[in-house]
């Protein structure tokens, strides 16, 4: 059964009033962060239809195939209708029945992922209704997080934490990057998560590419080493944490270097509190890193929001100008990155609360010597 607190069924109800002021009719959901949040299912995304159909006016249903509705009235709540498709049949025209009639919806607003062929489908289901992305209603919900959401992101948070502290156990001169990077995904499911997202373990030069994976490189004696890893706990919300390691005696000017990027971090966190813009956060970071000479080397935004999603609004970058508000959740992660010789980062995810922030990793963002 759906956890009410994180998932509220009256979310269905508020994104009806959410569409019709965005101008739109409904809301065609497939399988998402999106349809996650609306009705707590973390449905598989595969070539079988699943899509709630939400009209501002009338009742949500859920359209899923007949295989699939053990696992959907499990996950949902028992209030929202769900209709079914067996193998072999076209599920389009429930959509439209769904709806009320081909004709009864002018316009529409398609999940952001949805793929291709059902866009395509739904155009020619609904012949002459206008298409839009169902982000311009879903996003600004999604990045205004509740109590029991935050709460759920800092219980991600602590168990991504937990990792990082035990890095020592694994992380050592002779490992491939590759082999520590197996080990942490084991640890991060050990951790609480259902799933390891992503392990990026950049040793030495491999540190000054920020999306850097793993390799074979074998980790050298002094080398400086990025780890950013993450995960998805199983109510669905993502962890994001990076820290920078030493194995070894570190170089003396990467000391230097760290030391600014860790007081451009703290800066920036320091920054968010209500009505501060997105972009002024980034700004805070991006200034202390250029004022010490290292602005060139910074290659990317500050941060990205998180929650169902490992990187969804807010974004902390030069443009966006959308004043912070309290249950905003999101990164704060300058790094440098100096071609051909290393790269650093620091990341934490941060609440914005009524009076300030809430960090939601709080361990210590010292360089690590192990
Ligand atoms: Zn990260
Ligand atoms: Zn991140």
């Amino acid at each position: 059964m759906v956890n009410e607190d994180l998932y509220p069924p009256q979310r269905l109800t508020v994104a009806q009033r959410a569409t019709a002021a965005a101008g739109l009719d409904a809301l065609l959901i497939t399988p998402s962060a999106d349809l996650r949040y609306l009705t707590g299912y973390p449905a598989r995304v595969t070539e079988r239809l699943t899509c709630l159909v939400l009209p501002v006016d009338g009742e949500p249903t859920l359209i899923v195939p007949t295989l699939e509705r053990p696992a959907a009235e499990a996950a949902v709540t028992k209030t929202l209708r769900i209709v079914d498709h067996p193998d072999g049949s076209d599920p389009y025209p429930l959509v439209a029945k769904a709806l009320g009639g081909a004709g009864s919806v002018r316009s529409v607003g398609l999940a952001n992922r949805m793929w291709a062929e059902q866009v395509l489908a739904l155009r020619d289901t609904l012949p002459g209704v206008t298409q839009r992305l169902a982000g311009e209603v879903t996003a600004g919900l999604r990045m205004r997080k509740s109590p029991a959401e935050v709460e759920a992101l800092a219980c991600a948070g602590a168990a991504i934490d937990a990792v990082h502290q035990r890095m020592g156990d694994w992380l050592r001169p002779g490992r491939t990057e590759a082999e520590v990077g197996a080990d942490l995904a084991q640890a991060i499911r050990a951790a609480g998560h259902a799933s390891a997202d992503f392990t990026i373990v950049a040793a030495g030069p491999n540190g000054a590419s920020p999306h850097h994976d793993v390799s074979d490189r074998v980790i050298q004696p002094g080398d400086p080493v990025v780890v950013d890893i993450g995960g998805t706990m199983p109510d669905g919300y993502c962890s994001d944490s990076t820290r920078t390691y030493v194995v070894g005696d570190p170089d003396k000017e990467l000391l230097g270097a760290y030391e600014v990027l860790q007081a451009a971090q703290e800066a920036a966190v320091a920054a968010v509190r209500p009505g501060v813009t997105a972009e002024a956060v980034d700004a805070v970071a991006r200034g202390l890193l250029t004022d010490a000479g290292y602005g060139e080397y910074f290659l990317h935004r500050t941060g990205h929001g998180i929650g169902l999603d490992g990187h969804e609004p807010p974004y902390l970058v030069t443009g966006n100008g959308l004043p912070l508000e309290p249950g905003m959740t999101f990164s704060v992660e300058p790094g440098f990155y100096i071609a051909g010789r290393y790269g650093a980062r620091i990341e934490d995810i941060v609440a914005c609360t009524a009076d300030g922030v809430r960090r939601l990793n709080t361990i210590s963002t010292d360089l690590v010597i192990l």
